[in-house]
């Protein structure tokens, strides 16, 4: 199977009970702004071409975010963020993302998730991250042959990253390497095949813009390094 099934046969999954039950709850009591929502409340595919040589991975769908709208950060701050930095650098068609199926279209990029459904308080549970590893672990297996470049939007990105990568057949460092903004691994390709470029990067959500622990330009500049990493 390719990518496409894959991202169609995940929004089916339903292995997490109390995600399962989060992301129906908040489509049934739903948010003031959106009482005229239908909202998507399934688990959120990976977006963008499918040989894409740079990849982005989040945490996990925000309730009234992209568990709404249906599109992996569509629907937030965060996401409103990486979409406009996205166009700034000429990876978007455009700047604004609005829900699954507007047109939007990423040019060499891809982004995904560790975990697929929105979790109450954005905090999915070690068992929840590792019922969900196996769908971003296969993604990594089929972005493989064109992957070169990838940003882990956060801590909990990195950390679920390094093992999916290991075993899609990079090598990762021991001791493992740390996360942090700027933080910057090469992965050799246990195939001889071309290695693999690992940033890290502080997750695009309001606490960290807010304070301004990450501004646009840090953004900008640290997703520019990766695009030209991957060779776009
Ligand atoms: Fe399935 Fe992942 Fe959603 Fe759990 S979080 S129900 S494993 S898609």
């Amino acid at each position: 199977p390719d990518l496409t099934v894959l991202d169609r046969v995940v929004t089916g999954c339903r292995a997490c009970p109390r995600l399962v039950e989060w992301r129906e709850e908040t489509a049934r009591v739903k948010r003031r702004a959106y009482l005229d929502w239908d909202y998507w409340a399934r688990p959120i595919p990976g977006f963008g071409p499918q040989d894409a040589p740079l990849v982005l991975v989040g945490l996990a769908p925000a309730a009234h975010g992209a568990n709404r709208t249906g599109r992996i950060f569509t629907g937030d701050p965060s996401g409103d963020l990486l979409y406009a930095a996205l166009h700034h650098l000429g990876l978007a068609n455009r700047a604004l993302s609005v829900r699954h199926g507007d047109g939007l279209a990423l040019d060499g990029v891809r982004i995904t998730d560790p975990v697929r459904c929105a979790p109450p308080d954005n905090k999915p549970s070690t068992a929840e991250r590792d019922t969900c590893r196996p769908w971003i672990a296969r993604e990594f297996e089929l972005l493989r042959p064109t992957v070169r470049s990838v940003v882990a939007l956060g801590g909990f990105a990195w950390q679920t990253l390094l093992p999916v990568l290991d075993a899609a057949g990079w090598t990762v460092p021991r001791p493992r390497p740390r996360f942090g903004h700027g933080a910057h691994v090469t992965l050799p390709a246990r195939d001889g095949g071309p290695p693999l470029e690992l940033y890290g990067c502080y997750h695009v959500s309001p606490r960290n813009t807010n304070t301004g622990r990450l501004s646009t330009v840090m953004l900008r500049e640290l997703l520019r390094t990766a695009a030209r990493a991957a060779g776009l």
